[in-house]
């Protein structure tokens, strides 16, 4: 009998020391897209972006998209960025054809954290992969956690001014799974500390509040650049194309290209929420842009 084939199999934990922190990222879930084209640059960079993918050995007709968490363990607190696509698809039907169902408290299981384990959940920003793991049946996934929040992010759903038809039912799940949540919120904003050795950076442009993390642990640095990225591909090699989920597009530009010279010109590990799992690599200079160099086994070692 010739052994029967199994499936695909791939990882979704991934683990590490950064100094005397332990850091994880943890894939949610993931879901195959059609096109770079037209989500990256629009219908008028449709050539542009296919000669990308090419020339970078990927489809252009569809391309992976993971949803990445990360879990650092500062020996003092677990702190848990962002929460995954959660049980959305199930609870709202908008969302089903959309997203993946979210597998983190699953996946965090098998890697040895209960939800209750959790004392800090940050968000980065509001989009529906970010906040969906945060509740489930109305309530909250983390029962032990204090939350920390983008103080200018909150405001903008909050307030619901000027939010765009594309994302009208973006803010009714903020108002409902975030909001109610505020009274055991911190709300910060770029520079603040969310504990010792994890300060947010600005990256206000993807989502009108989005914050990056720096995370440093005895001399050792790593940027949790969450969404300031989009495709580990596109969005390096080609920062000034808008992309259709970007809600500022031209600060989003801005912000990508100050964030990439900054990580570029430091050599700043990266953790990037949509980068090929396990979502960490380096950014390295390249002609008029720049382009990602995923991590081996740097970190192993
Ligand atoms: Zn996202």
């Amino acid at each position: 009998m010739p052994a029967s084939m199994q499936g695909e199999m791939q990882p979704t934990i991934y683990r590490f020391k950064l100094g005397g922190f332990e850091v994880a990222t943890i894939m949610d879930s993931k879901v195959i897209r059609s096109g770079l084209s037209p989500s990256f640059g629009g219908e008028a960079a449709a050539s542009e972006v296919k000669a990308l993918a090419a020339a970078n050995r990927i489809e252009a007709d569809r391309y992976e998209h993971p949803f990445t968490p990360t879990v650092v363990n500062t020996g003092k607190e677990l702190v848990l960025f962002d929460t995954g696509n959660g049980s959305l698809r199930d609870e709202h039907a908008q969302l089903k054809g959309r997203l993946p169902p979210g597998n983190l408290v699953a996946r965090m299981a098998q890697a040895g954290y209960k939800p209750e384990d959790v004392d800090v959940v940050v968000l980065t920003h509001g989009h529906p992969d970010h906040i969906g793991g945060l509740t489930k049946g109305g309530q909250p996934v983390f029962p032990n956690a204090r939350y920390v929040i983008g103080a200018a992010e909150f405001d903008f759903w909050h307030k619901g001014e000027n939010v765009r038809e594309a994302r009208k039912f973006n803010r009714e799940l903020y108002v409902k799974i975030v909001v109610p949540l505020a009274n055991r919120a911190t709300m910060i904003k770029p520079g603040d500390e969310v504990v010792p050795g994890i300060t947010a950076v600005d990256a206000f442009g993807h989502s009108p509040g989005l914050l990056a993390f720096h995370i440093e642990s005895e001399g050792k640095r790593l940027l949790n650049w969450a969404d300031t990225c989009g495709h580990y591909v596109v969005s390096l090699q080609r920062p000034d194309l808008h992309l259709d989920v970007d809600d500022e597009k031209e600060k989003a530009v801005a912000t990508r290209k100050r964030i990439l010279a900054m990580v570029a010109s430091e050599g700043l590990m990266v953790a990037g929420f949509h980068m090929p799992f396990p979502g960490l690599g380096w950014v390295e200079k390249a002609g008029s842009a720049y382009r990602w160099v995923p991590h081996s086994y740097q970190m192993n070692l």
